[in-house]
């Protein structure tokens, strides 16, 4: 079964927090290795979950999945428009 980015950004807060299973887990991995935007999205998200937890508990807003799918929207053009080019 092949991932599809669309498929990676649902599963990036799980991934980001630990809660994935095990073989969704490896796939998302596997995709994140060879696709420049979801690696990006990944760093952003990544960013964006420290300043949202804060000090506090790890807690995601309610509305947060979709803001996040609003701001992976944003991401995902700016990285086509960057021509995939990613720092590091
Ligand atoms: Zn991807």
């Amino acid at each position: 079964m092949v991932l599809e980015c669309k498929h990676v950004w649902e599963h990036i807060s799980g991934y980001l927090d630990g809660s994935l299973d095990a073989d969704v887990l490896e796939m998302v991995q596997k995709h994140l290795e060879h696709c420049e935007i979801c690696s990006a999205i990944l760093d952003s998200t990544r960013n964006i979950l420290v300043l949202t937890a804060d000090d506090l508990v790890f807690e995601l807003p309610v509305n947060f999945s979709e803001r996040l799918h609003a701001r992976l929207e944003a991401e995902m053009n700016q990285t086509t428009e960057r021509d995939g080019r990613v720092d590091g």
